[in-house]
């Protein structure tokens, strides 16, 4: 691309300690045309903070995808760019994909300025595996698509993560509890850099007491990471109330249909309860 362009620079700000910015990027703010953020007036705190005087431009999700169109054409014209988003690393359950993808696509240099992230701040300290891990974003906030998710990842070998809101981190630790073992270890990283940072880890089922008896503990921002399941051990695919539908099925019908009725039933993914319904069987034939 002519180096008549102008670059994009994406720039992780901090997710709390307003000292976790890299000099580097205190220095791309100072110097670029312009600042793409999601939320103008909660940057300038952050901006006054380091004596930058900058001009600003809205990126949020609502407008993200025409804005994108705009600020290209600022690019095209020689103008640099520092994309920011309210906390953290912007893309990371935040806006700026559509404007990554439309200037990388336009070939024009698109350049990281690393920093704050809530999910690698959380995990560094998790004491979990950390490769291979999964991100997962929010978990989804209605109940039943939350269960569906746990559900899915049962099974999941390596370490996930998901971020969760605390209007909804009691909620969906009962919903993971009913899902999972309540011995899988898990983190919850809640407050990171700030005042009343708290990291937890502990098992499922002590981490939901913590959480219902503790209203501290239903308040801030929230990490949580899981342990992935010990496929080696005999690990429960689904959960009881599950297993007793497919069962009853399963004395009705073939496994075929059988399993398709349960995944119309619980919602869970027809692999998962075709491995169960193998395993259910195994169990007659011993018995
Ligand atoms: N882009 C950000 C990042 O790099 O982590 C995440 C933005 S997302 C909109 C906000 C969510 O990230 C919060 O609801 C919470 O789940 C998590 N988060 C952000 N800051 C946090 C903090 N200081 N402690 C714990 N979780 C945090």
């Amino acid at each position: 691309m002519s180096s008549e362009c102008g670059k994009l620079y994406v720039v992780a700000t901090p997710i709390g300690n307003l000292a976790d910015i890299s000099f580097r990027a205190v220095d791309i703010l100072k110097r670029v045309d312009l600042i793409a953020a999601e939320d103008t007036r909660h940057v300038k705190m952050l901006l006054q903070h380091y004596g930058i005087t900058n001009k600003l431009v809205a990126l949020h999700q609502h407008n993200e995808n025409k804005a994108s169109v705009g600020l290209l054409e600022k690019l095209r014209a020689g103008r640099s760019i520092a994309l920011v988003s309210d906390a953290g690393t912007p893309l990371l359950s935040d806006p700026g994909m559509p404007l990554v993808k439309t200037v990388k696509d336009a070939g024009i240099d698109v350049i990281p300025i690393p920093g704050a992230c809530a999910l690698i701040a959380a995990l560094s300290v998790a004491g979990l595996p950390v490769a291979p891990f999964s991100f997962e974003g929010f978990s989804p906030r209605a109940s039943s698509a939350r269960r569906a998710f746990f559900n899915e990842k049962l099974m999941c070998p390596t370490t996930w993560i998901f971020y969760e809101s605390s209007h909804r981190i009691l909620a969906s630790l009962k919903d993971m509890a009913d899902i999972l073992p309540l011995e899988r270890q898990i983190v919850i990283a809640r407050e990171l850099t700030k005042l009343h940072e708290t990291i937890v880890k502990t098992s499922l089922g002590n981490a939901l007491a913590l959480v219902e008896t503790h209203e501290n503990m239903r308040k801030g921002e929230f990490v949580v990471i899981v342990e992935g399941a010990e496929l080696d051990k005999k690990v429960q695919l689904i959960t009881p109330e599950q297993e007793k539908i497919l069962s009853v099925l399963l004395s009705e019908c073939s496994i075929k249909t059988a399993v398709s009725m349960a995944v119309e039933i619980t919602g869970i993914r027809k692999k998962l309860l075709y491995q169960a319904a193998l395993g259910l069987g195994k169990e007659k034939r011993l018995t």
